[in-house]
């Protein structure tokens, strides 16, 4: 269990008490009746899933029912800030885009396998 900080209630609170409710900062098109369908549903149904510092839009269900973003790595869940809605991320939103470490393929030990010379016989 970890614990997250409201920024309306400005105390930490258990994460059970919370919902997470997508990407922060998602923008509505302008004229929905404009849209293709296409693109309305991309904005409604497509989310992007990334590795790394991500701004998320959460609400304190279980408290005072109010919205606000975190800044969360999505690798670790270190939640680097929160901030309420209609704010920009402060002194840490601009983090750097965390990558994972280049992984290396699994090599097979080398085995060396003495072949018997001579077979059956
Ligand atoms: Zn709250």
């Amino acid at each position: 269990m970890f614990h997250i900080y409201c920024p309306w209630c400005q105390e930490h609170r258990e994460e059970e008490e919370f919902h997470a409710k997508g990407p922060a900062h998602l923008a509505r098109p302008a004229d929905p009746d404009a849209c293709s369908d296409e693109s309305w549903g991309e904005y409604l149904f497509f989310r992007d899933n990334p590795r790394g510092v991500y701004h998320e839009l959460w609400v304190h269900a279980v408290g005072c029912r109010k919205f606000f973003n975190i800044t969360r790595n999505t690798l670790t869940y270190e939640i680097l800030e929160t901030y309420k809605i209609g704010e920009q991320p402060g002194k840490r939103g601009d983090a750097e885009v965390v990558t994972l470490p280049v992984r290396h393929e699994a090599r097979e030990p080398e085995v060396s396998v003495k072949v018997q010379a001579g077979g059956a016989g």
